[in-house]
């Protein structure tokens, strides 16, 4: 599928990201998340049902799997 972005010739490819989100102020990152991703302009793209997932996956989720260092860019 041609890239969305105005001016970009990429074509999406199938990808897994590392998705990063907020949730209730809290930042949320998930690894292996399928996307299409632009390969020109990194432009990203999540279908419906891995966004409704990824809400189902955080609704039941307690304890994550793994913990990441955050920094801030100051
Ligand atoms: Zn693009």
């Amino acid at each position: 599928m041609k890239c969305n972005m105005q001016g970009c010739t990429g074509e999406y490819e199938e990808r897994t990201i590392t998705h990063t989100l907020r949730q209730r102020g809290q930042v949320v990152v998930i690894d292996h998340v399928p996307a299409e991703v632009c390969p020109i302009c990194g432009d990203v793209l999540l279908k419906p049902e891995t966004v409704q997932h990824i809400e189902e996956l955080l609704k039941k989720a307690s304890q994550p799997d793994a913990s990441v260092p955050l920094y801030e860019y100051v």
